[in-house]
């Protein structure tokens, strides 16, 4: 996770535990709770959320679906124990090597649309990734990108706001598909940063008459926190001091393994027993960000030491995973409370709690804190209003009420036509 200095952040979560305008009405459908200040939500204390593969998923969840912790993990075990909990008999990944993948995608796919589904007043599993309301936290979500012509595998960046070329100059080839112009659903996303060789069917979307392939974001970017920062930074003209907090959440150190990277070759070979090298990538761009944030923003690092390094993506033992859930609970209850996990468990949430502080009492833009949290914005009711559609600030309602409707309502009821003035984002289908 990721916090600018203007108050924005991203969180960052690695493998496996890891509008306005409304269109037509009866498609229109709201995520948003009733605005309540006493109920803080993950996406309350970051500007932005990523992940890939699995992690990828409850970013979506905790950004995008602004869900709560008990939530998210409800709807992930839920998830896990549909999909990872009915393997193929008959499989790539086990003798006698039948070459189909391990698990059903079309499983996966029902699941994630089955998570939407519940947060959408409507019922349906068909939401657009891309938000209402840019001013609330933002999700970014990494799979790997196959070009059709040279077949070469690039990290891809599904964003749910719009992503501007940064400069006029040369093209920066580190910025990740700018002002890419598809547009796709939630469960889409989803499906295309868990697509694991091996284990799901790699996922393709029409795009120019052509069907370009996604993979698992997770080959070659496990540890998405160094593409997402960079992706933010260059938002802001590469200002170093873009992001002010940093808290990166991961799955497990492995020991044993060597902190180098080699990938890039034998796609599916490196699958077979990917778990270490994802461990190891996920360490070198650790100290690719420590290096990164220095002098300029907080960066913190939470990552398991022993036991769930090793674990494979699709772990799941016990009646519902109950076995594997328990391993990895013991695990993170024993690092959370062993010195080092604590000391920054406590200095993040000192940080955050600063910035969600700040952001709420910013004097110069008293209603910041209700846009970020609930994207709440205004339309005039008075009619007849030719500005009827237009949708406003508060402030920027107010003056427009004082203007043009003055002498159809006195000082004091002004007050409460703001209040009756506020609309919430409206989700549509496609
Ligand atoms: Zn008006």
């Amino acid at each position: 996770m990721l916090t600018s200095s203007s108050g924005r952040a991203v969180r960052t979560e690695t493998r496996q535990n890891s509008n306005f305008l409304t269109r037509n009405g009866p498609q229109q459908q709201s995520f948003i709770p009733p605005p309540s200040s006493s109920q803080y939500l993950p996406c309350h204390y970051f500007d932005y959320m990523t992940g890939t593969s699995t992690g990828g998923l409850i970013a979506i969840m905790l950004g995008r679906l602004s869900m709560t912790v008990d939530e998210c993990l409800e709807a992930y075990e839920k998830l896990a124990d549909f999909v990872f909990g009915h393997p193929r008999r008959l499989h790539i990944r086990r003798p006698p090597f039948i070459p189909r993948d391990k698990y059903d995608h079309k499983r996966l796919e029902k699941a994630i649309k089955e998570i939407i589904k519940q947060r959408n007043s409507d019922g349906h599993g068909n939401t657009m990734f891309r938000q209402p309301n840019t001013e609330m936290c933002r999700t970014i979500v990494i799979a790997w990108h196959k070009f059709n012509v040279t077949g070469i595998r690039v990290p891809y960046l599904f964003r749910s706001y719009r992503h501007p070329t940064s400069s006029d100059g040369p093209r920066d080839f580190l910025e990740r598909n700018p002002d890419t112009r598809y547009e796709y659903k939630i469960w889409q996303v989803g499906r295309a940063t868990t697509a694991a060789p091996t284990y799901f069917k790699a996922v393709k979307f029409e795009e120019d008459d052509e069907m370009t392939e996604y993979i698992d974001g997770g080959f070659g970017a496990n540890n998405p926190t160094e593409e997402a920062y960079r992706s933010i930074q260059q938002l802001s003209n590469n200002d170093p001091q873009a992001v002010k907090v940093v808290v990166s959440i991961g799955t497990g150190k492995n020991l044993e393994t060597n902190p180098s990277p080699s990938a890039g070759y034998k796609l599916y070979y490196l699958y077979i027993n990917a778990a270490a090298k994802w461990a190891a990538q996920s360490e070198a761009t650790h100290h690719n960000m420590t290096y990164n944030t220095r002098g300029a923003a907080e960066y913190f690092r939470l990552n398991v030491e022993h036991g769930i390094g090793k674990m494979k993506l699709d772990a799941w033992k016990g009646t519902r995973g109950s076995e594997t859930l328990a391993l990895i609970r013991t695990q993170t209850e024993e690092y959370l409370a062993s010195d080092e996990g604590s000391m920054i468990v406590s200095r993040a949430a000192q940080e955050l709690v600063t910035v969600r502080q700040a952001r709420s009492t910013w004097q110069q833009d008293p209603d910041r804190w209700e846009r970020f949290c609930h994207g709440v914005e205004y339309a005039c009711r008075i009619t007849p209003c030719n500005q009827g559609e237009r949708r406003w600030q508060r402030q920027q309602l107010r003056s427009h009420l004082e203007e043009c409707h003055s002498t159809q309502f006195n000082a004091d009821e002004l007050e409460n036509l703001l209040e009756a003035a506020k609309c919430f984002p409206i989700e549509t289908e496609p």
